[in-house]
């Protein structure tokens, strides 16, 4: 049988019992085809080491933020590996640098830059398991090795990478719930299992707030035509599988939401040419990821710009824009915090206005107030208050008909 890459999250791993039922997994797995597993920290201990850094740190620096958050994953591999030679199976665990991850030497956020497989192949061929830290690599632009992490869910990002270096063209993601749904199940008790989905719309509705998949994780399975199916650690679900084209797409396939968001705006900043590029070099050298750009129509002369940032980056973009304030000649910038993103995802908003109208309709019914609206091919997406975004996603769920398969193509819009 062919190789196959399986990735349990942390919710998988929370407890020693959760070890156990995965250990039994993956050693039924194990007796029948060569396994490569990539395994997550337990459960929260991400957040809580991050959370631990900021008690003894206002600004940690992020070489050391990755020294820290790697260990997490290198808990669980080698526990997981302790549970699998209990069970007789022959397996091995590897941090990230072992397994031949090479990354940039973008702390916190590094991209996997090369895979070299050799060791695991090594490990493979003497009939053992390959336990891998997920989320790690090693990066080394300036001369020294560093332990470098590839940012949050990243283990997604191993797994797919690693598949795709192996030449498996397969990979389970195994995470708490039965695969994607058409929102998050969590909030919306109703939300239908999906059996598939494309990459589109996967990596829109992950980019835009669905957890389930790292979105770096999606654009590796589609560039590297990995088939990547996500099922549930917890019953034997078929699961969802990711792949298909556009022409297979639903019509809507889901509601993303996603909370934190911040709104920064310059205001009447001088309407010419290079101010938002230099607002955005600003904002890049900060580090600061800003997505959704709203410009308003000027007068005379003058102009106000939007952006939304992570909450998180909140003190970071204040930084980034009192850099550039003069130079753009802004009269003021404004930060309003709490704030959320509901997205509406599906190949079938291309073809119709009416989906933008449904969306809007069912936010103003609500007497949710719009802030930002933007789109894509794909996607529609509304910046509203951070308080009602739950009940958002709840009733765009129903007023879309997500809940008795009213997304699909075979039924009318
Ligand atoms: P893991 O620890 O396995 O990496 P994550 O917490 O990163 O798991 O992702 C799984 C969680 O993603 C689910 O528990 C669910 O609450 C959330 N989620 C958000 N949107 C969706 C969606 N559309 N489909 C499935 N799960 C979703
Ligand atoms: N443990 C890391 C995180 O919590 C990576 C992962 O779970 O994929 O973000
Ligand atoms: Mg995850």
């Amino acid at each position: 049988m062919s190789l196959l890459v399986q990735k349990y999250g942390g919710s998988s791993l929370k407890n020693a019992d959760r070890i156990r039922s995965v250990a039994d997994r993956v050693a039924a797995e194990a007796r029948s085809r060569p396994l490569v597993v990539v395994v997550s920290a337990m459960g929260d201990t991400t957040d809580m080491l991050v959370d631990l850094a900021r008690r003894l740190s206002r600004r940690p620096e992020q070489r050391e933020i990755d020294m820290l958050l790697s260990t997490g994953e290198q808990v669980s591999a080698s526990l997981l590996v302790m549970a699998l030679h209990e069970r007789g199976c022959p397996a091995i665990s590897l941090a990230g640098w072992q397994a031949g991850i090479r990354t940039d030497s973008r702390f916190s956020t590094a991209r996997i830059t090369d895979v070299n497989v050799d060791r695991i192949r090594h490990e493979l061929a003497q009939g053992r398991t390959v336990i891998v830290t997920g989320f790690q690599g090693v990066g080394g632009d300036t001369g020294w090795e560093e332990v470098t992490t590839l940012g949050r869910g990243g283990s997604d990002a191993t797994a797919v990478a690693l598949a795709a270096s192996l030449d498996s063209c397969e990979c389970e993601i195994y995470t708490d719930v039965s695969g994607i749904y058409t929102a998050d199940p969590r909030i919306v008790p109703d939300a239908r299992k999906l059996d598939f989905i494309t990459h589109e719309e996967i990596l829109e509705l992950a980019q835009y707030g669905a957890q389930v998949m790292m979105p770096r994780s999606v654009e590796l399975a589609q560039i590297w035509n990995v088939t990547v199916h996500v099922r549930s650690s917890y019953t034997p679900d078929a699961g969802t599988r990711i792949g298909g084209n556009m022409e297979y797409g639903h019509r809507v396939a889901g509601i993303a939401h996603q909370t934190g968001v911040a709104k920064v705006t310059f205001v009447g900043l001088a309407d010419r040419p290079k101010v938002a590029q230099t607002i955005f070099e600003a904002l890049t050298r900060w580090n600061v990821h800003a997505d959704m750009i709203v410009q308003n129509i000027g007068h005379h002369g003058r102009t106000d710009l939007s952006v939304t940032v992570p909450e998180d980056d909140r003190e970071s973009a204040l930084a980034a824009s009192e850099d550039v304030r003069a130079l753009v000649d802004a009269q003021q910038v404004t930060v309003k915090g709490g704030m959320a993103k509901v997205s509406v995802v599906g190949a079938g908003l291309s073809s119709s206005m009416e989906y933008a109208s449904t969306m809007f309709g069912c936010l103003g019914d609500l007497g949710i107030n719009i802030d930002m609206i933007s789109t894509s091919g794909i996607r529609i997406t509304c910046v509203i208050e951070g308080g009602r975004a739950q009940e958002a996603v709840r009733e765009l769920h129903a007023a879309f008909h997500l809940d008795t398969g009213g997304g699909a193509w075979q039924d009318s819009a």
